[in-house]
């Protein structure tokens, strides 16, 4: 069945359902992690198969509807969760060959060099990593080429580059020119966000109103389906079978033997020598756990580890309105500030960092004011310039991913560091104020809110402690890697892909998965 799936001449999406695929490498999920292994391993010999759950993200119309996305929720295909206090909630991820990051905001920062250390907050340990940021820098100057990430680096907390931004950074629009000017007037020092877009020469973004959480229509923004999953599979040794979902690793003596799956109804095998887990820190997580069947510890789990320390950073929006003349913003994610990134004088504890988001409007806020009539608040969103707090959240025993005897997922999730989050979201609030925006709206996401998920197979040297290696194996099984955002052993304040996408580089790089 494997000759008729790897080769010369067979297509690179694998077509109906064969009962058993043998390949080297088989990896679950086409996200970031995934797609970004996939890519580096596109010339290494070895014949690597990506099972993906979900199909190529539709180009359509509602692509760039806010009602379609927002009210409707019609890219919304994740399972229903529920939360620990027993609310059902559908989380922000997404099922596409591509991940979340067909949806994502684009914006791709480096984790800064101290977020690799420890940092003590008053709720809790930010532990140290077992790598250093030296490490990952090579691999992220990588990713930022692949992903077309376009940057200035003049943000203060930037940390070491090898190498230069690949693409010149996207232009403030006047009206977010204006803001940072006053903001510099303050003494803040705001920078150019860096954005995985295709801006190159004869590049297809136009820079619109629809892209932070939307799907691109015009196949205009960095993400993994377009940048890694889509070159990987045009040669002969990379294959992806959409619509295949992974319903359990199979071990056997210390090694995982198979992967169970099911497309349109069909069961598959899949068996490889290696197997990569990419499915995003919440489902990785939810498939180990229910892997050896309702009331088992979990596969990969002697440290009792696995779904624990979820994180997904304590944000909130922060939209500041000047009444008057409607300023026309179009593309305002653009700026950034990382002036309390790091504990100082004025700060015991780091605050966390702040971007510019993508435009809202009154149907996308629509949900969290419902007695507000839409054009009220269309008024207000015009005016207003939408900001995004982010503080690091701190791992947790208790913050966690379970999967109940009856199969359903729970995700058990208090946001930590609220008292550094405040201060983040006062000072933003200030700045604004002072920089001409004086009507001042919040609004602090919560469990739902799980697009920076992270941390729930967390990497260590300690068996005991940790789930994977340093090199991202798992401590239990030989022949399985975790390369999504669920080794994070700390969050940082910045967004996670672009670490996702590093890692894999890294990993693949060290040859442990062809060697
Ligand atoms: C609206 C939104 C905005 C965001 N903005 C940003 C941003 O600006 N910057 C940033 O850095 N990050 C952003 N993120 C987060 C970013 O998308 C994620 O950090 C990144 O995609 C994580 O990569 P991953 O490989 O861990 O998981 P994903 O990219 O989510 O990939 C997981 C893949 O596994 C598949 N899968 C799941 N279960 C199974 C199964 N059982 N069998 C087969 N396949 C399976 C899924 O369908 C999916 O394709 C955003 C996310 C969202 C939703």
């Amino acid at each position: 069945m494997s000759e008729a799936v790897f080769g010369p001449g067979t297509p690179g999406v694998v077509e109906g359902a064969p009962e058993t695929v043998e390949c080297d490498v088989a990896i679950v999920g086409s996200g970031m992690g995934g797609a970004t292994t996939a890519w580096a391993l596109r010339e290494s010999g070895a014949r690597v198969l990506v099972i993906e759950r979900g199909d190529f993200a539709p180009r359509e119309y509602q692509n760039w509807s806010p009602r379609a996305v927002f009210r409707e929720g019609r890219y919304k295909n994740a399972d229903t969760w529920v939360g620990g206090d027993g609310r059902r909630f559908t989380p922000g991820y997404y099922h596409f060959v591509g991940g979340s990051t067909k949806l994502y905001g684009a914006t791709l920062p480096r984790l800064r060099e101290a977020d690799f250390g420890e940092i003590r907050y008053e709720d809790g340990l930010s532990p140290a990593w077992p790598i250093s940021y030296e490490d990952l820098e090579p691999f992220y100057g990588e990713a930022e080429r692949l992903y077309l990430v376009h940057g200035d680096g003049a943000d203060p907390t930037e940390p070491r580059r090898s190498t230069a931004f690949p693409y010149e950074p996207i232009p403030h629009e006047p009206p977010i020119e204006k803001l940072a000017e006053r903001l510099r007037g303050q003494g803040i020092r705001p920078y150019h966000l860096p954005q995985a877009l295709d801006r190159r020469a004869g590049g297809n973004c136009v820079l619109c109103r629809t892209c932070d959480a939307y799907i691109c229509m015009l196949d205009a923004k960095g993400d993994a389906d377009l940048c890694a999953m889509r070159p990987a599979i045009e040669g002969p040794d990379v294959r992806l079978m959409t619509r295949t979902t992974v319903a359990r690793v199979v071990t056997e003596g210390g090694a995982v033997a198979g992967l169970e799956a099911s497309r349109d109804g069909r069961r598959i095998q899949v068996k490889a020598k290696r197997y990569v887990l990419a499915a995003g820190a919440m489902s990785t997580a939810a498939l180990l756990l229910s892997s050896d069947g309702p009331g088992g510890g979990g596969v990969a789990n002697s440290s009792g580890q696995v779904g624990r320390n979820y994180m997904a950073h304590t944000c909130t929006f922060v939209a500041g309105v000047r009444p008057g003349r409607d300023p026309h913003f179009v593309y305002h994610k653009t700026m950034g500030i990382s002036d309390w990134y790091e504990a100082g004088p004025g700060t015991p504890f780091p605050l966390g960092n702040i971007q510019s988001l993508g435009k809202l409007t009154g149907t996308t806020i629509k949900a969290a004011r419902p007695w507000a009539p839409t054009a009220i608040l269309d008024w207000f969103t015009r005016r207003s310039v939408d900001l995004f707090a982010q503080t690091e959240d701190v791992p947790l025993p208790e913050n966690r991913v379970a999967v109940e005897a009856d199969g359903s997922k729970r995700l058990h999730w208090r946001p930590t560091n609220l008292g550094p989050h405040g201060e983040l979201v006062k000072r933003a609030s200030g700045a604004l104020r002072k920089a001409g925006y004086p009507l001042v709206f919040t609004q602090q996401l919560g469990i739902e809110a799980t697009s920076h998920q992270s941390g729930t197979a967390r990497m260590g040297t300690d068996p005991t402690t940790s789930v994977v290696d340093p090199g991202c194996r798992t401590h239990d099984l030989d022949n399985l890697w975790i390369l999504d955002s669920s080794f994070f052993c700390s969050s940082g304040a910045m967004n996670p892909a672009l670490t996702v996408a590093a890692n894999a580089l890294r990993v693949v790089e060290s040859g442990v998965l062809t060697g």
